[in-house]
């Protein structure tokens, strides 16, 4: 459970045609990368997806339902912020069970979820830490494991890794990758990062100006460019 079909989505801000009209299917467990440049509109298509802007026009189907009208909450869809978003003065465990919490959920279930999280995320040993007792790559995974304990239908990452530096960045990517093999959750990833987008997806979306370039896999892109715009963001040597 975790295709999301876009139908047309558009989104204007005041006189600004964001996103002119956006077609797209992602199926049930697939990574999928929104890759282009800075301002071109991952951002804002990826807050469409999970109800954190509304659409202009168009329709969001997740699961076979039409979820336009959802609220964030009732689209079953996570969204990883960057590891600055944690809160300070809470441990990494109420960190992660705040989701739950928020949800009403029972205090021995929130137990088992949150351990079940951390063992995915190697955070067991770091529990009862404070957030700034951590390493960068740690904080990050504790903004996943809020994520996870949701067990949502789809995971939606915007530039998770952009405030890291760079080796820890290769790792983190590696970690992400795990993850989804290990979760077979459908994750949408957005960043302006061509290696991330080549190296992580099932599947990229080249997005410009707010238009859908190209979809297709990393080998499709590379060796089948649909224009010059994605030989040239992709590196391919046509
Ligand atoms: P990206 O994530 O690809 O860098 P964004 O989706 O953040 O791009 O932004 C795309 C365009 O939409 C930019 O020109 C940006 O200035 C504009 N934009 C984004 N959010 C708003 C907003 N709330 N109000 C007005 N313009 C916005
Ligand atoms: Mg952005």
């Amino acid at each position: 459970m975790g295709s999301i079909t876009l139908r047309n989505v558009s989104k204007v801000f005041g006189e600004a045609k964001v996103i002119p009209s956006i077609n797209l299917e992602i199926n049930d467990g697939e990574f999928v990368v929104f890759v282009g440049p800075s301002g071109c509109g991952k951002s804002t298509l990826l807050r469409l997806i999970a109800g954190l802007e509304d659409v202009s026009g168009g329709e969001i189907i997740i699961n076979g339902h039409n979820a336009t009208e959802l609220a964030p909450a009732k689209r079953g869809l996570a969204m990883v912020f960057q590891s600055y978003a944690l809160y300070p003065h809470m441990s990494v465990r109420s960190n992660i069970a705040f989701p739950l919490k928020m949800a009403g959920v029972d205090k021995a279930e929130i137990d088992r979820k949150v351990s079940d999280a951390a063992k995915v995320l190697n955070l067991t040993d770091y529990l009862e830490r404070k957030p700034r007792q951590l390493s960068g790559g740690q904080r990050q995974r504790v903004a996943i494991g809020r994520a996870i304990v949701r067990q949502p239908d789809a995971f939606l990452f915007d530039e998770p890794l952009s405030n890291l530096d760079a080796a820890l960045r290769v790792n983190m990517r590696l970690e992400i990758s795990e993850l989804h093999q290990q979760l077979k959750t459908t994750m949408i990833y957005v960043t302006h990062d061509q290696v991330e987008a080549m190296t992580m997806a099932d599947k990229i979306v080249v997005l410009n100006r707010g238009n859908i370039e190209q979809v297709g896999s990393p080998l499709d892109l590379y060796r089948k460019p649909a224009n010059l715009f994605v030989a040239g963001f992709i590196g391919s040597p046509r």
